[in-house]
């Protein structure tokens, strides 16, 4: 079932978003060479609940057996994909990470990611940063009512493939709202045509996750970690969007980072 918002819940839905957005900020300050995640994860929950928010990703439950999620921000370095544990092990000059937050707060959910350099990168992987936040934009594009999911799937691989990069299959963006995923999934593959046909008022988190290598991933033994099956780099990109009169809406944002970025440069 696919829930869609009022006008009132898209603005809650704003809020939350916009709080993983500045938190996101707070951690594009930090990230440097010899930064402990485990550190840039403490200022992160601070952050939030000072806010009257609380971390959504903090105890969520496995499916697989392995304990809770025990941290606020996803932080997956490097060959990481998604859902990295923040460790004690400082960052090194050109690591890239992705940071991935989740915040409930009026009982809606925000959840957004970014994929951060960490001093000098490589050309070939500040590439696959760059392709991959392109392919959330094209995808974000396609999410206009009457349209299907597999426009925005399709406008992403396309993309992505297009550089020669991997499109990871077995995960996908999500349907948000009131639950941390929500109907319909949202892959980063697909075809044109395919899939639950998008309408106004709904809400989407949209997130390439991109190798620079092949596509296949494996999880390591903590029963969290996805890894690339290749060991080469991954980056990870994720926004909010509403469909509001018939159009794409970010409910998150990108600006308080950039600045951020700028200003550390
Ligand atoms: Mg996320
Ligand atoms: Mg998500």
């Amino acid at each position: 079932m696919i829930f869609l918002k009022t006008r009132e819940e898209i603005e809650l839905m704003r809020e939350s978003a916009l709080m993983v957005s500045r938190t996101l900020a707070i951690v594009a300050r930090e990230v440097k060479p010899g930064v402990k995640p485990i550190d840039l994860d403490k200022l992160a929950e601070e952050f939030i609940r000072d806010n009257g928010g609380v971390p959504a990703f903090k105890g969520y439950k496995s499916h697989n057996g392995a304990p809770d999620f025990p941290a606020t921000l996803c932080i997956s370095i490097n060959e990481a994909v998604v859902h990295g544990i923040p460790t004690a092990q400082p960052l090194k000059e050109g690591d890239i990470i992705s940071v991935d937050c989740g915040v409930k707060k009026n009982g809606y959910y925000g959840d957004h990611a970014y994929t951060f350099a960490v001093g000098a990168i490589k050309p070939e992987v500040q590439k696959l940063i760059d392709v991959t936040k392109q392919s959330l934009m094209l995808g974000i594009e396609q999410m206009i009512s009457g349209n299907r999911i597999g426009d925005i799937s399709y406008a992403i691989q396309q993309h992505a493939e297009k550089n020669g990069f991997g499109v990871v299959r077995e995960l996908v963006g999500h349907g948000l709202g009131k639950n941390l995923h929500e109907e319909p999934e949202v892959p980063n593959y697909g075809k044109r045509g395919d899939g639950p046909k998008l309408k106004e008022g709904m809400v989407l988190a949209i997130e390439p996750m991109i190798n620079l290598g092949k596509k296949d991933i494996k999880q390591l033994k903590d029963g969290w970690t996805i890894i690339t099956a290749d060991g080469k780099p991954s980056a990870h990109f994720e926004h909010d969007v509403a469909i509001v009169n018939g159009k794409p809406e970010i409910l998150s944002s990108y600006a308080f980072i950039e600045e951020a970025l700028a200003l550390v440069k």
